[in-house]
């Protein structure tokens, strides 16, 4: 039997997987415009980690998260996220040193053991920015104003897009705030779905999550965390919405959105497109002042979002965005017959020594089937017959018009180099 995959953990195949390099190009040039670098973090950590951070009732770490011993049974996990791992990497590495804010940005793969859907698999890969070192709420709207410059330098429609804010609090509004959920929801509790029975007694933020109907309804009536915010977090999140307002972001309060980790504090955050349907949240992110000392560091604020490639993806090519044609090798080299193929074979390493893409067959093809091959992939095929090799010449064609031209060798990467800028 052959081996095939694992559910839920694809492959991105080369007729995708340039657009990702486009998209991944352009956010990494919004990140640093904004005065991010980027960190590179491991795949897997210790689970702690995320049990710690993430928080042991969650979701994403109750039920979702790879966990397994190493060879001496320490107990590993592949990341589920990577704000855990940012905040670790910055107390490890002491960045706090430097002072002032620290800006990361990060893209990879993350893992979580999902019902694989569209725009949602169980291997998905997140970019990401976390700024750490200040309580400012002007960052809190910069990271926002960041995400909304990410989808306009991608060009995604703004009418799609909507910012869904909410303040969640700090820890001390979260017990009253917990035991004002309870009240409400518990007289309803057997309406509830069997998870939220659960998540009344151990996290009742979690029911204002849940996707099922009936919880959904019971949750639109909940009483709202902003009326339980003790006087600096109202008068921070008052302060976020006006620099919202300031930087004209469009955005809608939503009560009920508190975000499925636990390390939210204060400013949550979500911008979802209209054109993803039910997995409709493009990125989502928020403050976390508390995740440092989780982790056994000093006080350390810190806000940030996340959001999913595959899903940022799967729009931009529903609004044809990245429909634009594939980058095309500049060169298709064809040699016909035998005698050819050593020249050819020179002339392919002088090409690419002076910049251009050049490629050719290497299976025996017929000329036929070679220009075929040249029409699909290259902009220029470079033919090397008989009639050439004798003058010590090679015929370039230009394979959008047709047209076709004579150099001598010694000059045909000067000349296609020539060209190929002139053609771009
Ligand atoms: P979270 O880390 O849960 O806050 O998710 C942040 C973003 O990552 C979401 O808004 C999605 O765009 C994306 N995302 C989360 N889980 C998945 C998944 N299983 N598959 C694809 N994208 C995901």
């Amino acid at each position: 039997m052959r081996v095939e995959s694992v559910r839920g953990m694809r492959d991105i195949l080369p007729e995708e997987a340039w657009v990702w390099q486009a998209v991944e190009e352009m956010l990494r040039q919004v990140f640093a415009l904004y005065g991010y670098e980027e960190i590179r973090l491991p795949v897997v950590e210790r689970a702690e980690l995320f049990s710690r951070g993430v928080g042991e009732t969650t979701e994403v770490v109750h039920k979702e998260m790879y966990v397994f011993p190493d060879r001496k049974g320490l107990e590993l996990a592949l990341r589920p996220e990577a704000t855990a791992s940012v905040v670790r990497a910055y107390l490890e590495h002491g960045l706090y040193a430097k002072g002032g804010v620290t800006k990361l940005y990060y893209l990879g793969p993350m893992f979580r053991y999902e019902k694989p859907q569209m725009g949602r698999q169980r291997q998905f890969h997140q970019y990401g920015v976390e700024a750490l070192g200040s309580l400012d709420p002007a960052l809190d709207a910069e990271v926002m104003a960041l995400a909304w410059h990410l989808m306009e330098a991608l060009e995604l429609r703004g009418e799609h897009l909507l910012f869904r804010v909410n303040s969640i609090g700090c820890r001390e509004d979260r017990p009253k705030y917990r035991e004002a959920l309870r009240s409400y929801f518990a007289p309803h509790a057997a309406g509830l779905c069997p998870d939220c029975q659960r998540r009344l007694e151990e996290n009742p933020l979690r029911i204002l999550d849940c996707k099922e109907p009936a919880c959904r309804e019971l949750a639109g009536a909940a009483p709202r965390a902003t009326d339980h915010l003790c006087p600096g977090c109202k008068e921070h999140f008052g302060q976020v919405l006006s620099f919202l307002d300031a930087l004209g972001l469009v955005y809608v309060e939503d009560p009920t959105l508190v975000r499925g980790l636990d390390y939210y504090t204060r400013t949550v955050f979500e911008l979802a497109s209209r054109e993803l349907g039910a997995q409709d949240a493009l990125l989502g992110g928020g403050r976390y002042d508390d995740l440092a000392e989780l982790l056994g560091g000093a006080p350390t604020p810190g806000v940030g979002f996340a959001g999913g490639m595959e899903r940022l993806i799967l729009v931009l090519t529903g609004q044809g965005v990245g429909a634009q044609e594939r980058p095309l090798l500049d060169v298709y080299v064809v040699p016909i017959g035998g005698e050819a193929k050593r020249p050819a074979v020179e002339l392919l390493t002088r090409l690419r020594k002076a910049g251009l893409a050049a490629d050719m067959d290497y299976v025996g093809r017929s000329l036929r089937k070679m220009m075929e091959i040249a029409g699909k992939r290259a902009r220029y095929a470079l033919i090397l017959g008989p009639d050439e090799l004798v003058r010590d010449q090679a015929t370039v064609k230009n394979l959008a018009t047709g047209e076709s031209q004579t150099f001598s060798l010694a000059e045909v990467p000067e000349r296609l180099r020539g060209l190929a800028e002139r053609s771009c």
